[in-house]
């Protein structure tokens, strides 16, 4: 079965003036499809991994050919990462989160402010393409970036951190280049106004 392109679940133009409509038409309509396209292609002839799930997938690095283990980590780890993108993101969010979630980032980062400059400083200090994530990992809250299209998912030895994803940021050019320029900075600003907490608290 062929891995396919979720639609978005809001209208392109649902997350400005945060998001502009044209960044996320570009960014799910050719981005995302490229990178559902290349992981089907990767992986066509091959039955195992065809009838794999997407997060056993890249779950499972080591198990994929050689030959095909950097367009499936790519490709495989593109479609995963935006999958999960559209879905914490909301037109009228934002705010702070609450109950349990709000909780336990007070405990582990001091304030929900504290929490937001350390993960805005793991999205600008990420160096050329790559994502900022809020994991779960062993029961604790962690800020990690990793870079390209990898994930925690992949586990630490493939992306240099482990744990499961509650938030993620895209932090490559092509999320905020039409509307920020160069800036990521502001770009990472803007992106609370858009975050869906109860989303998030449902990952955690
Ligand atoms: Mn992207």
């Amino acid at each position: 079965m062929a891995h396919e392109l979720p639609p978005l679940p809001y209208p392109k133009e649902a997350l400005e003036p945060h998001i502009d409509a044209m960044t996320m038409e570009i960014h799910h309509d050719r981005h995302h499809k490229a990178y559902v396209d290349n992981l089907n292609k990767a992986i066509a002839g091959n039955a195992a991994l065809e009838g794999k799930p997407l997060e056993a997938l890249i779950g499972d690095l080591a198990s994929v050919p050689d030959n095909i283990r950097g367009p499936v980590r790519n490709n495989g780890g593109g479609h995963w990462n935006h999958s999960f993108f559209w879905k914490i993101l909301a037109p009228k969010a934002g705010g702070a989160p609450s109950g349990k979630l709000g909780d336990a980032i007070k405990s582990t980062f001091g304030s929900f402010a504290d929490f937001q400059a350390k993960f805005e400083a793991a999205g600008i200090g990420r160096f050329g393409s790559g994502w900022a994530w809020l994991v779960s990992h062993g029961g604790k809250l962690e800020i990690v970036s990793t870079a390209n299209q990898d994930n925690p998912l992949m586990g630490k030895a493939v992306a240099g951190c482990e744990g499961k994803p509650l938030l993620g940021v895209d932090v490559w050019e092509h999320a905020y280049y039409l509307k920020y320029q160069n800036k990521r900075a502001d770009y990472l600003k803007a992106v609370w106004n858009v975050i869906d907490w109860n989303a998030v608290a449902k990952n955690f």
